[in-house]
């Protein structure tokens, strides 16, 4: 046997009172500090009793290290901040909407004071939540009122429940659509009670159509629009003004749910044209759902506006207590319904719209000006160009739309064969850093598109801890 003495672990007494872990205890606690202590110097028992480590490595200075890098594992926020650079605006998975300052800051007096949320500060007495939002949404849509819960699936919901239930819904076979997996038309209809009774063909629905299926057991028309998918060719559409005086001539209410819907005309920003929910409801539709973070550049929340004595109806079923939206996002929602109060400044105001009206030649600039720095980092296997590339405005809105954009396109210079194994390691080193970055793979290249990259300095600064596997 060696002569030498077995090496042994300090205690964990001594290594809370070592300098080394002061500064741990003093910014995680003595609780965490010992748990990290305790798991880590059981990891190593066994390796150091079969003498596999050195002195230095079970050194206090050493393991104060490594459980200083494990805290700070922990307490890194699960909620992370990333670069959106997939072309894609309103992203769905990255949190669609980015809201405006004056919104920010109406979330953070909602969280941290008391605020008037049920309480009519005329009267003294109670109010409703609605109240806050339903001067605004009145006026900048024409309805007659108003009624707001936390998205719009639950807006749909809760409209088709309240006004369906039992009975049956007339839609095209057209607009039976699915949204993103968990919501489709057929099952949230199922769920809020109303059976579905469709109409006409995938491509053609004619007013004939409609008006066959109405009997007693009819409950409510629908038209949901078709968001994420096109019909090109031989198609028939029926005009809401049309389905509208159809539905009423035979006492029925028109929905229709907008998805996205818009409050304002965005052709006058040079942007496709998407339905209005003024024009919907000048149209006829009863009425009208749509999102509060898609087009309108908003909080997460589903805006359910119309005729009177349907929103009562609705108000007054027990699922929108349950489906109602909170404080914070009633604070957002009312500061950015109110800068649209200013549609000349809407542009430079609303984060969304901005990032949407960003011109083309602005954003190859910014790829040309950041081409060099992509092009050292990644060094040699890698040519990295300034080009023109296409986005979209997601979330369902405009499916086959195209933003003009520009992006850097990092290309491998590689054998065919190892191109996807270099791109997917790329993919992955942009995800590590600090802040992640979120491009796309497409045509053998990875694609960095710049529409939405406002602080610059930021993505410069951490760019050089890029470490791309071979
Ligand atoms: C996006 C969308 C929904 C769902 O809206 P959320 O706010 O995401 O719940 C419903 N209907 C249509 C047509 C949509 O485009």
């Amino acid at each position: 046997m060696s002569s030498s003495v077995a090496l042994r672990l300090p205690s964990i007494d001594g290594l809370l009172r070592h300098p080394a872990c002061a500064p741990l205890l003093e910014r995680h606690g003595r609780e965490s500090l010992l748990a990290s202590l305790r798991q880590l110097l059981d990891e190593l028992r066994s390796s150091v009793l079969n003498g596999q480590l050195s002195a230095v490595e079970i050194s206090p200075d050493v393991l104060a290290g490594r459980v200083a890098e494990r805290l700070a594992q922990q307490q890194r926020s699960n909620v992370r901040r990333v670069f959106n650079l997939t072309g894609t605006v309103l992203h769905t998975n990255l949190g669609r909407a980015l809201l405006p300052d004056e919104a920010i800051d109406a979330v953070q007096m909602a969280a941290r004071y008391p605020l008037n949320l049920e309480f009519d500060l005329a009267s003294g007495k109670r109010g409703d939540r609605d109240d806050l939002i339903e001067g605004l949404i009145r006026e900048l849509t024409g309805a007659e009122a108003v009624t707001v819960v936390n998205n719009n699936a639950a807006a749909v919901l809760l409209t088709l429940n309240s006004l369906g239930a039992r009975k049956e819904g007339i839609i095209s076979r057209g607009e039976l659509i699915e949204i993103g997996g968990a919501f489709r038309i057929p099952d949230i209809m199922a769920r809020a009670g109303v059976r579905l009774h469709e109409v006409g063909t995938t491509n053609r629905t004619h007013a004939r159509d409609y008006e066959a299926a109405i009997s007693p057991r009819s409950g409510l028309i629908m038209r949901v629009h078709a968001s994420n998918y096109s019909i090109e060719g031989f198609t028939a559409r029926v005009p809401t003004a049309e389905l509208a005086e159809l539905a009423h001539r035979h006492g029925l209410p028109l929905l229709e749910d907008l998805g996205s819907g818009s409050l304002l005309d965005l052709t006058r920003w040079g942007l496709p044209a998407e339905p209005t929910v003024r024009q919907a409801l000048l149209d006829g539709a009863d009425i009208v759902t749509f999102s509060g973070d898609k087009l309108l550049g908003g909080p997460q929340a589903g805006l359910i506006v119309g005729r009177k004595e349907l929103i009562a109806k609705i108000k007054k079923n027990p699922l929108k207590r349950a489906l109602r939206v909170d404080k914070l996002t009633l604070a957002a929602l009312e500061a950015v319904l109110g800068l649209y109060r200013d549609p000349d400044r809407l542009a430079e105001r609303l984060p969304s719209l901005r990032l949407l009206t960003r011109p083309q030649a602005d954003i190859l600039a910014q790829a040309s000006r950041l081409q060099p720095a992509m092009a050292e980092v990644l060094g040699e296997p890698w040519q990295v160009s300034a080009v023109q590339a296409l986005g979209m405005i997601g979330s369902g809105s405009q499916p086959v739309a195209r933003l003009p954009s520009a992006a850097l396109c990092l290309r491998p210079q590689v054998s065919k064969r190892l191109r996807g194994r270099c791109l997917l390691n790329l993919e992955a080193a942009l995800r590590n850093l600090p802040i992640p970055v979120l491009g796309r793979i497409d045509d053998d290249a990875l694609w960095l598109d710049l529409r939405q990259l406002d602080d610059e300095p930021t993505w410069l600064a951490q760019l050089p801890q890029l470490q791309v596997e071979s």
